[in-house]
């Protein structure tokens, strides 16, 4: 690098700083609550929060542990969280080990997020201190982009803005989530929680639910319809609540016989032990819609072939290496084949609301921050029922 290119980019770094600071005293003087609560502030004109705890893991390989991180100060329109529960994603697992290739470390996981409001700047309309909120996957996105105006944030054109592992345009660095105790997001991401559910419980449905909820609604599930769930993990069990209270006839596919019970106890009609053959071959041709959620590689021609005429498989897990499709197993019959990734902010109210009315939440298991490893190593031989939950009271 030349001594130029070095000067030029250290005086556009101070640039950048003096704007960012700027910025930031702009917010400070807008405040209408400060920022206490979460470890000390700085003491210059940016309160930004900083050692606020958070586990993170620092490598691929790293168990996760004890890490502290800053947090923004509270802007005009920004909405300060007290982290209670947070779920334990196999997405975060994903992450942490590298398996999509993408991870900046130390890495931060958590997008299950829910808590109470501490904080909030002069300009926030929709929530006050003391309301039950959650945050999901996404905690911005260009807002401008056509996906952005039709409610669908999740496929921002310039790419939306995650909850961790994303580029945070405020502090610089990557953001982090929710395996922590506080975190600040513009309310344009915010959730409204019910008071009336188990909160721990209502966790996952910020990323387990609406990503299944959007597909099953996108595909139109209801009644009359022969419906296949496949991998009864997290996402899966989910999948199962929402297919049956949509009114589809709900058929679980598992690699795990002893789930059998719990399957039906969550809603499904029927289960099928997908290594045995002939059990899956009663079924050939029968499916109106089958949605995937299995985290590791495995068959999918199995289930292709298991939909009827211009059936859909829609996958929603995100096994680290590709899928193999024949074709004919989507030619023959006019199969379709889709993904979808989460879902937009207002369906994702929609779906909390959703939930509250019909008293839907997910299973979980209550962990302290100190066996979020063990969880790890549950999730990836399928012991979870069906959900982790991190008490924060625990970090
Ligand atoms: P999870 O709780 O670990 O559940 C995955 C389930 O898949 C397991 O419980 C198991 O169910 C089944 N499974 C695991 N390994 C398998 C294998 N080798 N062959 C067949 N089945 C297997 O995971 P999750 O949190 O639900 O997430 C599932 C996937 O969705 C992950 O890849 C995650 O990253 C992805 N995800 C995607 C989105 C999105 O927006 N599209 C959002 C969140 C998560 P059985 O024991 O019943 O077979
Ligand atoms: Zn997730
Ligand atoms: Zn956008």
């Amino acid at each position: 690098m030349t001594t130029q290119i070095k000067t030029q980019q250290k005086s556009k770094k101070s640039e950048r700083i003096k704007v960012a600071q700027h910025r930031t005293n702009l917010r400070s003087e807008s405040l209408t609550i400060a920022t206490p609560g979460f470890g000390s502030t700085n003491g210059n004109d940016n309160h930004e929060s900083k050692g606020i705890k958070a586990y993170a893991a620092q490598n691929a390989t790293a168990s996760l542990g004890p890490f502290a991180i800053r947090r923004r100060d509270v802007g005009l329109h920004d909405v300060q969280i007290e982290i209670l529960y947070c779920g334990v994603c196999h997405s975060d697992l994903h992450h942490v080990r590298n398996e999509w290739h993408n991870t900046v470390y130390p890495c931060v996981p958590g997008h299950e997020i829910v808590g109470r409001v501490t904080g909030i700047g002069s300009e926030v309309q929709k929530f006050k201190e003391g309301d039950l909120v959650g945050v999901g996957c996404m905690v911005d996105s260009c807002r401008t982009c056509s996906s952005c105006h039709d409610g669908l944030e999740q496929y921002c054109e310039h790419g939306p803005i995650f909850t961790y592992n994303s580029e945070d345009k405020h502090l610089g660095g990557v953001t982090y989530g929710g395996y922590s105790k506080a975190i600040v997001v513009d309310e344009a991401f915010v959730l409204r929680v019910s008071e009336k559910l188990n909160l721990a419980a209502v966790a996952p449905l910020l990323c387990a639910g609406i990503t299944t909820y959007s597909p099953l609604r996108r595909w139109k599930v209801g009644a009359g319809q022969k419906v296949g769930i496949v991998g009864l993990g997290g996402l899966g069990h989910m999948a199962v609540k929402f297919a049956h209270s949509f009114g589809a006839h709900v058929v679980l596919f598992t690699t795990s016989p002893e789930k059998g019970a719990d399957a039906i106890r969550l809603g499904a009609h029927e289960v099928v032990v997908s290594k045995d053959l002939d059990e899956m071959n009663k079924h050939l041709n029968s499916f109106d819609f089958i949605l995937d959620a299995v985290s590791a590689e495995h068959d999918i021609n199995a289930y292709l072939k298991l939909l009827k005429v211009d059936g859909t498989l829609t996958l929603i897990g995100l096994p680290e290496k590709p899928l193999g499709i024949a074709a004919f197993n989507l030619v023959a019959q006019r199969h379709q084949l889709a993904g979808s990734m989460i879902g937009g902010i207002a369906q994702t109210q929609e779906m909390l609301d959703y939930c509250a009315t019909h008293g839907i939440v997910s299973d979980v298991e209550l962990i302290s921050i100190d066996q979020v490893n063990e969880a790890y190593e549950r999730m990836l031989k399928g012991q979870v029922k069906y959900r982790f939950v991190i008490d924060m009271g625990s970090l």
